[in-house]
């Protein structure tokens, strides 16, 4: 059977899954793996769709140095011991820059050019693009397919993709370029199907998880994000601070001393929901704890949400629907009831039950605002869009998919 394997790679692990292909070219989640401690303790795990382990072993140190390494690993597993050789690899990459509004096709010349935007994303574009240039060299009869987190925000208009900075700035790519793109991009889509009747409306995504970000997105168009030119702005998150006045990063480097790298790592590492806890980036963990501290990190959150929610309904003048989506979107009741109060002035009403038992549908029947729980699929949407650049040479973007 053919297969597609999808790829996300980072900077101490390889995230992995196998989607099989059918007679009617649809896509069947098959494996779900990880290559975790590159360079320190490498420990492969996978499982089958349903949960099933199909493996779990560790490696020295020196079989996997880096994240190349990893997948190489990783792809002989899935070659020697599952017989899986998959027909096209489909790679999240992190930044697309100014350039890439959808999927493409990689060859030499593409990933010289997404070298160009390692600046732009130091963190991850190097690790996204290590497998990608491995298997070019090694493996040119595979093809493969990048998939961008910037590409579902190039619809932005201009106010939305600048910062008010000297025109040079902008022209060398310091722009509002958003983030979880594929993530708004597979949660869009679905949404025609569960409720078409908003879909093609005013809509705010929620994309909550150890990341977080939300969308303003009408027609199924992404018309303003939380995030911008790094996935740094925004929502507090797990270990990141979202908005902050750029004047604290101004003290931390006179008064305090710290270099750019200190503040790279403070900035990424110590901050959201540790940062202001003291405690944990988890969620879970601060909802389970009665600290002072936690409950403030909580507090928090919940109301920078509600702050980003009004200006992101500013920029649609108004708004017929909001999705939870993402770890915490998805799964914590809690935090969506919470959020449902921060936006009652709007017109949301939850029905504490459904909400409770994490329906599809959350709001009231009287809900001005119907509020959805999506569950998104990063993954699935990578498979998609490699699996329409190999059959017709066209990714399966709504915009795409709208233009033709
Ligand atoms: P993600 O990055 O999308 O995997 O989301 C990770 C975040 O989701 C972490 O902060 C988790 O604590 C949070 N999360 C997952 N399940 C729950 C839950 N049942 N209640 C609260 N938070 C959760």
């Amino acid at each position: 059977m053919d297969t597609i394997l999808v790829v996300n790679a980072g900077s101490s692990s390889v995230k992995f899954q196998i989607f099989a292909v059918d007679g009617d070219a649809r896509l069947q989640r098959q494996i779900k793996g990880q290559m975790d401690g590159i360079g320190s303790r490498p420990r492969l795990r996978a499982s089958a769709a349903n949960g099933d382990p199909l493996a779990d072993r560790a490696y020295p140190i020196e079989r996997v140095p880096d994240v190349t390494a990893a997948l190489e690993v990783a792809g002989i597993w899935l070659k020697d011991e599952l017989r899986i050789n998959p027909i096209a690899v489909g790679h999240r990459v992190v930044h697309g820059g100014p350039e890439y509004e959808r999927p493409v096709r990689i060859d030499h010349g593409i990933v010289a050019r997404l070298e160009k935007f390692v600046p732009l994303a130091p963190l991850h574009q190097p690790y996204n693009l290590a497998p990608i240039r491995s298997l070019l060299e090694n493996r040119a009869d595979i093809p493969q397919v990048a998939c961008f987190d910037t590409a579902f925000h190039r619809t932005h208009g201009a106010l939305a993709d600048h910062y008010a900075v000297p025109f040079q700035l902008y022209a060398e790519g310091v722009r509002r370029y958003g983030f979880h793109g594929l993530s708004y991009e597979y949660v869009a889509k679905t949404l025609r199907q569960v409720a078409p009747e908003v879909a093609n409306g005013r809509v705010i995504v929620a994309h909550l998880g150890n990341g977080a970000s939300m969308c303003a997105i009408r027609e199924g168009r992404s018309v303003e994000s939380t995030m911008g030119f790094t996935a740094l702005d925004g929502l507090p998150m797990g270990t990141r601070p979202g908005q902050i006045d750029p004047g604290v990063v101004l003290y931390l480097i006179a008064r305090k001393g710290m270099s750019a790298a200190d503040v790279q790592t403070f900035l990424y590492r110590d901050c959201g929901l540790k940062g202001l806890s003291g405690i944990s980036n988890d969620m879970r963990e601060l909802l389970e704890s009665d600290d002072p501290h936690a409950i403030l990190a909580i507090e928090y959150f919940v109301h920078r949400i509600g702050l980003h929610a009004g200006m992101l309904a500013a920029a649609l003048q108004g708004i017929d629907a909001f999705v939870f989506t993402a770890g915490i979107g998805e799964n914590s009741a809690h935090i969506r009831a919470r959020i449902g109060e921060k936006l009652s002035w709007l017109g949301v009403e939850l029905d504490a039950a459904e909400n409770a038992r994490h329906a599809g549908s959350i709001s009231r029947p009287g809900s001005r605002i119907p509020v959805y729980v999506v569950p998104t699929d990063e993954e699935l949407m990578i498979a998609q869009h490699t699996l329409a650049l190999l059959m017709n040479g066209q990714p399966s973007s709504p915009n795409r998919e709208r233009a033709s």
